[in-house]
């Protein structure tokens, strides 16, 4: 009853969006809409100056816990393609992709992945890890759903979104080499990135790095004093000099980390900020997908070599 009720609140809302957008502005073609920066970069690098792309979600934001707006519903509501991570990222937004998904072409790129790659979330076995991103393999394979559904919706494009795409993918395996490189500058028992919350795996995975996070896999579960402490333990027996934080999520536990680990007397820094749920801002290298990786790989072999 609950949930009927929702959706039902929901309908209105879209309802009331439709009559005022109607009412004040010419309907727009090729609008697509994305909720992660992430994916609205790779929409962007395969549609060139074809299609006008956003992202609901900007620099900063942690798409765990983040709620649609008025002004999402709206934009979402004038778009005719949308696309999401899945994967229960977007923990929050799911009964709206449900009603959207009625009448338009409304695509999980996480859940067009092969399930055999995915890693397992660390709070429930049922589900999977979100953080696809960061493993550039996976990520080629979003990049050519993306381009796949593009084609489809827009057919007359396809030929300059394949030459986009295969462009791009090239890229993509540039900044793999060049991440494999930079990894390689660190002795591998010293590979171990511990960050504030588990965004990544995927990235320890692919790029040979041991991956501690404080929070679980979402910032939604909180952590403890017990959390903490191990924590600490484990940075002083490892010998482990930096620890990093993240642009969308809180540095209070990461703080409380290296004071636990000065009062056993072991010295710990923050390695620097690293771009993990949410990229840099729009118009800055690290308002990219490549940008923002290489950023990570940078700052985490710098402060750890
Ligand atoms: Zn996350």
């Amino acid at each position: 009853m609950k949930r009927f009720l929702g959706v039902l609140g929901l309908s209105l809302l879209l309802f009331g969006c439709n009559a005022q957008s109607a009412a004040t502005e010419e309907e727009k073609e090729g609008v697509v809409v994305a909720t992660t920066g992430q994916i609205a970069d790779a929409i962007k690098e395969i549609s060139g100056d074809h299609l006008t792309v956003s992202a609901l979600m900007g620099p900063g934001v942690d798409p765990h816990l983040y709620k649609a707006t008025q002004s999402d519903l709206t934009k979402l509501d004038k778009a005719e393609v949308i696309f999401y991570n899945g994967l229960h990222l977007e923990g929050q937004m799911l009964d709206i992709f449900e009603q959207m998904a009625k009448d338009k072409t409304v695509l999980a790129v996480g859940e067009k992945l092969d399930e055999q790659h995915l890693l397992a979330s660390d709070n429930d076995a049922m589900l999977h890890d979100p953080h696809i991103w960061f493993n550039i393999e996976l990520w080629k394979q979003v990049v050519a759903a993306i381009s796949d559904t593009l084609a489809e919706e827009y057919p007359a494009y396809k030929a300059d979104f394949e030459t986009n795409e295969a462009a791009y993918l090239k890229k993509l395996e540039e900044l793999q080499t060049y991440a494999k490189d930079r990894g390689s500058e660190i002795p591998e028992d010293q590979r171990i990135l511990v960050t504030a919350h588990d965004a990544f795996n995927y990235f320890g995975a692919s790029q040979g790095f041991d991956v501690r996070g404080l929070q679980g896999l979402s910032t939604d579960s909180e952590y403890g004093v017990k959390d903490v402490q191990e924590m600490v333990d484990f940075l002083v027996e490892n010998n482990i000099k930096a620890i990093f934080v993240e642009s969308s999520v809180s540095d209070k536990a990461m703080n409380a980390v290296i004071e636990g680990a000065k009062q056993k007397g072991h010295n710990i820094v923050i390695g620097g900020e690293l771009f993990s749920d949410a990229m840099g801002a729009e118009g800055t290298t690290e308002g990219t997908y490549i940008g923002m990786y290489q950023h990570n790989i940078d700052t985490i072999v710098d402060a750890l070599k």
